[in-house]
């Protein structure tokens, strides 16, 4: 799967795909990634990329002339914006999206867009949660990873993304180690005694219930849904 991102600033993108998951992810060639700056598309002497908002208002806006130039490497990709106005970045999303062989993300900086460039571009529009970034690239960066990690192979174990956290609407079961020295350090603390006793099926007997208590107690909102649909 490639990802191409749309940034004034490709410095901040690499690096997060030369680490961990996502590094070997990218060694492996499961995924590849590609960085377009906005900036070699200005046309004018000083390569200027903003400019300033029509009817008044502080702040610039990324040019979408600029924009627009950019974009023609992008034409045959699904092509999101990264914006406050989208829809909230969901792990459904997250799993639909990796079914795709290339996506495009679209970095804002300054104000944000010029409305028009999102209605000629855009396939879809994302937010990752209702507070305001400084830049699109942050918000890209956990799209990317949220929807590499649906991959084969990007994980050691296919095992991990089953009954993670949003799976069903749950939240993950509480887990523990096995950590001698923790256990030695608080021994009044110990894990549920169930997990020490090893009965596989009573442990996931278990493991279910405490999801739906812990989803319960942390995300009310996700309950109430889960109880819905059941
Ligand atoms: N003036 C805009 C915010 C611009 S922030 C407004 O009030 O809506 C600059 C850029 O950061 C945006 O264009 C977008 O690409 C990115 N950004 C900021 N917050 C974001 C969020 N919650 N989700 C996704 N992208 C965000």
């Amino acid at each position: 799967m490639k990802f191409s991102f749309f940034t004034l600033f490709p410095q901040l993108i690499q690096p997060y795909f030369q680490q961990s998951i996502m590094g070997n992810a990218h060694k492996k060639g499961i995924i590849e990634v590609n960085c377009i700056n906005i900036r070699d598309f200005a046309t004018n002497k000083y390569k200027k990329v903003d400019d300033t908002l029509t009817g008044g208002g502080a702040g610039m806006l990324l040019n979408p002339f600029v924009l627009h130039c950019a974009l023609q490497q992008a034409l045959d990709t699904r092509i999101i914006f990264l914006s406050p106005c989208g829809a909230k970045f969901t792990q459904q999303d997250a799993k639909r999206l990796s079914q795709y062989q290339h996506i495009s993300f679209v970095c804002g900086r300054y104000e944000g867009f010029d409305e028009r460039i999102i209605e000629l571009y855009a396939t879809e529009i994302f937010s990752i949660g209702d507070f305001i970034l400084s830049g699109g690239e942050l918000a890209a960066l956990c799209m990317a990873d949220s929807i590499a990690r649906n991959l084969a192979s990007v994980l050691g174990s296919e095992e991990s993304l089953q009954g993670e956290s949003f799976e069903s609407n749950l939240l993950e079961a509480p887990n523990f180690t096995k950590s001698k020295d923790f256990d030695k350090n608080f021994p009044n603390f110990l894990p549920t005694s169930e997990y020490l006793k090893g009965n596989h099926a009573i442990i996931v007997d278990l493991k279910f219930k405490m999801s739906k208590m812990k989803t319960q107690y942390f995300r009310p909102d996700l309950f109430q849904s889960l109880a819905r649909i059941q």
